[in-house]
């Protein structure tokens, strides 16, 4: 008996590492294909800004699961990117803060908090037409995803992005502790058991270190609309 080849669905898988440019570039692909747009590194934000704030370790796998059972996240589609609440309260920018980063990639590592997020991003690829982007769109969450890109650049350059991302966010930072931040993240990330950062085999892996991020958007979308869009 052969295999059942799974048939691919309509959605744009985007992964890599912090500051490689994804946020943006997945924006800019979705609003011009008329796709959804979803930031999954936003959605392991909340969860990690609420079990903070509820005072639950990354470590308690039983009270996570417990906690997200109820968790009361609700994303809203915006023009300008996603807005999240928990509750009624909005967290879209309190997410940003320059912290979070890290308590996200620690709280990711839970099986709870991946089990939790996994599911809610399946359940908003069901309907296709997505752009998401993350670490493991296109190795965990969506591998039979019709187009999966990887983007990198040098660690560098990362940094340089996220510092003046951080800059004109009004939350200035030490250029250096930006760079060692984001590579002890990224170790983390490409470390961890579960889901762990990585191309997936049948990514196109695009470096984006010497392109601006609209041309890294026009690769992306010669890419796609050359292999068709429904
Ligand atoms: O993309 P962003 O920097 O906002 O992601 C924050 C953290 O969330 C990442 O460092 C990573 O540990 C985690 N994440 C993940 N899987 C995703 C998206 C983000 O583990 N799909």
């Amino acid at each position: 008996m052969g295999l059942i080849a799974s048939v691919p669905i309509d959605v744009v898988a985007i992964d890599g590492p912090a500051g490689a440019g994804k946020s943006t570039v997945a924006r800019r692909v979705a609003r011009t294909l008329n796709f959804a747009f979803l930031d999954t590194g936003a959605m392991y934000r909340a969860v990690a800004l609420a079990a903070l704030a509820a005072g639950i370790t990354t470590g308690n796998h039983r009270e996570l699961q417990h906690f997200l059972a109820s968790f009361p996240l609700t994303i809203l589609p915006d023009p300008a990117g996603m807005r999240l609440f928990i509750g009624d309260r909005e967290v879209t920018d309190e997410i940003r803060r320059a912290d979070m980063g890290r308590a996200a990639s620690d709280y990711s590592q839970s099986p709870a908090v991946r089990a939790f997020c996994s599911a809610r991003q399946r359940e908003l690829g069901r309907q296709g037409r997505l752009v998401c982007e993350g670490r493991d769109m296109g190795t965990v969450v969506f591998p039979d995803a019709r187009w999966k890109f990887f983007l990198t650049a040098s660690v560098e350059e990362r940094a340089r992005r996220r510092w003046t991302e951080l800059r004109e966010s009004g939350q200035p930072q030490d250029a250096a502790d930006v760079e060692s931040a984001i590579r002890s993240r990224d170790a983390q990330d490409m470390n961890r058991e579960l889901a762990p950062l990585k191309p997936a085999p049948d990514a196109v892996i695009i470096d984006t270190t010497h392109l601006t991020l609209n041309e890294v958007a026009d690769r992306l979308l010669a890419n796609i609309q050359g292999r068709g869009t429904k």
